[in-house]
């Protein structure tokens, strides 16, 4: 079967890049899951766990949204922030949990805070713990 290549980019640093026989990735309309010879794709990613497969192992990586390609056997994401599983600081994360809930709770008796902008904080630190454990 013809290899697939796995691109993981954020602005800041190139995340991972690796051969692969599937990834499975949180799509804005769900999970889809791709093999080599998928034929060409453009799609946006949600706040998620992406799995890539290599062998009979799955890992894990947090993305926080982005754009996720394939042509040519090659998968290319480009995500405005992404971690191997066993890159994420657990204690940052439930950090960021925790100020989110305290900002989700001050907007029930206040107004002036950005409920969209803590709601997604909380969606990235609940999905960073979640790929974490994994
Ligand atoms: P925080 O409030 O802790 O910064 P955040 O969800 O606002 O969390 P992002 O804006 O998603 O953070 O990411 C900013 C940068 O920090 C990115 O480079 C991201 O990879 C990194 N980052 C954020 N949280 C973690 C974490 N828990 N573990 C590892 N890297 C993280």
């Amino acid at each position: 079967m013809a290899s697939l290549r796995l691109e993981i980019v954020t602005p800041d640093q190139i995340v991972l890049s690796t051969d692969v026989d599937y990834v499975g990735a949180p799509g804005v309309d769900g999970e889809f899951g791709v093999l080599a010879g998928h034929i060409p794709l453009l799609t946006a990613l949600s706040i998620g766990t992406l799995v890539y497969r290599t062998g009979n192992k799955d890992n894990y990586v947090f993305v926080a949204g982005g754009f996720f390609e394939v042509a040519d056997n090659k998968i290319s994401i480009l995500a405005q922030a992404a971690e191997l599983a066993e890159n994420i600081d657990v204690e940052r994360a439930e950090k960021a949990k925790a100020r989110a809930e305290e900002r989700l709770q001050q907007a029930k008796q206040q107004d002036g805070i950005d409920v969209a902008r803590a709601e997604h904080a909380m969606k990235r630190a609940l999905m960073r713990l979640q790929t974490a454990r994994k």
